[in-house]
């Protein structure tokens, strides 16, 4: 993943056409030249936009108290104080269509992410005590599918926090932690973060896809007693409770009348929570909103409504679950700590 990006309308935009004059043709593409180098350094140097004077000379050269004044006066580079030798100034950091730096935060955090979900220590025990449900949705989870929002992943319960624990990890379907990823980056709505996304009572009994069985059974470990072992987790009809588990097709009427929401993806209205499920109507998406149902523990998984037979045996439309999973199955998703 590149640290720095030019963006693709960057030649264009605006900002970059003001950096022209038409007595010195040069100037423009000289300056534009003079911003991708501070990026580059900044970048490299994980300054996070920052630049010192070293980057304007060393990017400038003599002429870096020119160029520097042109891309001050256009709004590229903005000055953050100081004197002398201390004074820095910052690359544009709010128009990701020009310059974008991966923050030296962020690139700490995926890594502390990627090493997480890669420790064996954790990953055992997280895959026995959830087996392969989401905990936040309750879908059963598809292990090594690498792209689709039913894949299986690994989610830090308090986003930003290096796992100290397995407590720490939960399974999550890849729906669920790229919205949470997305909905996290939204500083302004931190405060309401953990209710918007409870946490799922563990499945009872745990239901394991075949390929984590032996994954486990490959490490040395049984999967609890009375757990369902199905062979996939995108097929419709198993004749396990994974079936049940696929939130119905929105217009397909609740069979036991109860008010328990289909998907309780918390998604609440206006967060990208909400953008990632658009294969989801308003109407249910408002409806996995309420606050009445959110954490309800009215949850299908571990209900005993789930157990009932009528409810599980009640047809899923071919015709309306088809082309969820093809639109969720071409989605790419960046979500980190992909299992
Ligand atoms: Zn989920």
């Amino acid at each position: 993943v590149s640290w720095f990006r030019v963006g693709d309308t960057a030649a264009t935009d605006p900002r970059r056409l003001a950096l022209n004059d038409p007595k010195d043709p040069l100037i423009g593409i000289t300056c534009f030249g003079f911003l991708v180098e501070l990026g580059v350094l900044s970048a490299s140097n994980k300054t996070d936009y920052v630049l010192t004077r070293g980057f304007l000379i060393q990017a400038g050269g003599p002429a870096w108290e020119q160029l520097l004044r042109r891309c001050v006066r256009v709004g590229l580079i903005i000055p953050l104080g100081g004197r002398g030798h201390d004074r820095t100034w910052k690359l544009i950091d709010d128009a990701p269509e020009l310059f974008h730096i991966r923050l030296k935060d962020e690139v700490a955090w995926e890594r502390q992410q990627k090493s997480d979900t890669r420790n064996d220590r954790y990953r055992t025990t997280v895959f026995l005590r959830d087996g392969d449900s989401c905990r936040y949705c309750g879908v059963v989870v598809q292990p090594n599918d690498n792209r689709s929002g039913r894949g299986r992943t690994l989610d830090h319960v308090r986003p930003g926090q290096t796992a100290r624990t397995a407590d720490d990890l939960v399974v999550a379907c890849r729906s669920c932690n790229g919205a949470r990823g997305k909905d996290w980056q939204d500083e302004d709505a931190r405060d309401g973060f953990d209710a918007r996304w409870p946490l799922r009572p563990i499945p009872s009994p745990l239901i394991f896809i075949r390929s984590t069985v032996i994954e486990l059974e490959d490490k040395g470990h049984q999967v609890p007693p009375g757990s369902v072992i199905a062979e996939r987790a995108k097929t419709p009809t198993l004749d396990t409770p994974t079936a049940d588990q696929h939130p119905t097709p929105v217009g397909v009427a609740e069979p036991t009348g109860s008010s328990a929401p289909e998907c309780q993806h918390p998604a609440p209205a206006g967060v990208a929570a909400a953008e990632s499920r658009t294969d989801r109507s308003p109407t249910d998406r408002s409806g996995t909103a309420s606050p009445g149902r959110v954490g309800s523990g009215s949850g299908r998984v571990g209900s005993p409504a789930r157990a009932s037979p009528a409810h599980r045996s009640d047809p899923i439309p071919p015709r309306a679950t088809a082309p969820r999973r093809t639109r969720r199955g071409r989605r790419s998703r960046s979500a980190g700590g992909s299992a």
